[in-house]
């Protein structure tokens, strides 16, 4: 059906700095994408329904479900080049019942006729339909127009909340609804609703020592003061949409669970957000020294890869620790958008060159020229050179440690790019006409036998 294709179409891969964190596990149905470049969106990919009759008690059935509960918007993909299937109607019956805005993509439509195709699967019944080949990228602006048609209120993670934008997220139960209130103050806990935010997400604004913060709250404390106190149901999507939307993020983790994979996977997410991250260890209180040191031990081997951030082990039940949450916090946002010189960063970048020799590549060596900085939150470092995507991992690492040492980053992964700019008027140049072109080859040419020539001259 070219699920998976459309998928990495809709979806820009921040693998790049996820990479850089080997052994993390991490959910690889959720994707994020930018509609006209700044307009985010989150995309799941389900595993699907077949519409088989039998199948509504499968899981993955269940998971599917569930993600287009959690939706605003369903892509229902059916196979151009299998046509019309029994199957495909009773799944149409059953999306019809979710109350969801539908659109029919009609995928793999590279030979047949937009109109052929609409026309066949008109007996579907969605009146939003429409052709694509995710393989040949056709078809997929005109998919997200369509989507998106009726957006007008998108939440640009900048905009809102004022102050250091915090996101709290982990699983249910860990904590997250009694530590917001430790941290704001029970009494204080003036919950609104922002103009613009997204739905889900309730911002909390509060101060502390002078310095003005904004909580993103997913725990959704307004919703248990309601009379009807809803159970939170666990949302990925919303923890991503805090974790897009924060500067720095508070991931909760219960020490009396341990490292779960509800937890990596919430990593995963804030990694390829590229967030700063203090990790809390709640419920800390009433554990005897044999269960602490246990704890310790797991953290160090399961989140060895995130050693940037700081671990603070907290009850936010009776409060301890938590006063030091706010330094932490603090710390992990200055380091996050910090900003360094170009001088700074390139004379650093010298003395590594110094210090370890690049290898040579096919007799050249790799030349590593200057530094600048391209962007905070994350920090991201981007060096320029020449071959500098045969810099090997090892000196890549090499240079990224270095770097983290030398600005003294903590608690914000670091981002390093590489660009090849062997000749600093090279972007400048103009695009030469096809007659300018020719004009240039045959000046080369010239210069090229007038040399031989010489030579030639030379030797007789
Ligand atoms: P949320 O679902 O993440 O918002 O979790 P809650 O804040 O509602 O807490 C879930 C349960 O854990 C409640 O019964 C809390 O009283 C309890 N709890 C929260 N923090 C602590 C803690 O630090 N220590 C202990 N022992 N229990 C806690």
């Amino acid at each position: 059906m070219g699920k998976s294709t459309l998928f990495n179409r809709l979806t820009k891969s921040r693998d790049a700095l996820v990479a850089d964190f080997p052994g993390l596990t991490r959910d690889r149905q959720y994707g994020q994408g930018k509609y006209q470049e700044v307009k985010p969106y989150i995309l799941i990919d389900t595993g699907g329904l077949s519409g088989e009759s039998e199948e509504l008690d499968s899981r993955m059935a269940r998971q599917t479900l569930l993600a287009i509960d959690e939706s605003d918007i369903v892509f229902y993909l059916v196979d151009a080049k299998q046509g019309l299937t029994p199957g495909d109607e009773v799944i149409a019956g059953q999306l019809r019942k979710q109350n969801k805005k539908v659109i029919l993509v009609i995928n793999k439509a590279d030979r047949v006729s937009p109109q052929t195709l609409s026309t066949e699967f008109a007996a579907l019944g969605f009146s939003e339909t429409i052709a694509t080949s995710a393989e040949h990228n056709r078809g997929i602006t005109h998919l997200l127009d369509l989507a998106f048609r009726d957006m007008d209120d998108w939440q640009i993670p900048e905009q809102a909340g004022r102050g250091i934008k915090v996101a709290l997220v982990g699983k249910p139960n860990v904590g997250k609804s009694t530590l917001i209130n430790r941290l704001v103050g029970e009494e204080r806990v003036v919950v609104m609703d922002m103009p613009g935010t997204t739905r889900d997400s309730i911002m909390v604004p509060f101060t502390h020592n002078n310095q003005d913060y904004t909580l993103i709250d997913t725990a959704g404390v307004r919703r248990r003061k309601k009379v009807h106190e809803v159970i939170e149901k666990f949302s990925v999507i919303k923890s991503m949409q805090a974790i897009e939307q924060g500067n720095v993020v508070l991931l909760m983790i219960d020490a009396r669970d341990g490292v779960t994979d509800q937890d990596l996977n919430l990593l995963g997410h804030i990694l390829e957000a590229g967030r700063a991250l203090v990790i809390v260890i709640n419920k800390w209180d009433g554990l005897n020294e044999d269960q602490k040191k246990r704890i310790k031990t797991e953290l160090d081997m399961r989140l060895g890869f995130v050693r940037f951030s700081e671990i603070r082990f907290v009850s936010a039940l009776h409060g301890t620790g938590v006063g030091q949450l706010y330094r932490a916090i603090n710390q992990a946002y200055q380091a996050a958008t910090s900003k360094f010189s170009t001088p700074y960063l390139t004379r650093l970048l010298e003395h590594a060159v110094e210090a370890h020799q690049l290898p040579l590549v096919r007799g050249r060596r790799i030349k590593l020229r200057y530094a600048h900085q391209g962007g905070q939150n994350p920090p991201v470092i981007v060096i320029h050179g020449n071959q500098t995507e045969l810099v090997p991992p090892s000196y890549r690492r090499y240079l990224m440690n270095l770097f983290i040492e030398k600005l003294e980053i903590t608690g914000t992964p670091l981002r390093l790019e590489f660009k090849t700019t062997s000749n600093p008027y090279a972007g400048k140049k103009n695009v030469l006409t096809e007659r300018q072109a020719n004009r240039r080859k045959r000046f080369i040419r010239q210069v090229k036998q007038s040399e031989k020539k010489r030579k030639y001259r030379k030797n007789t």
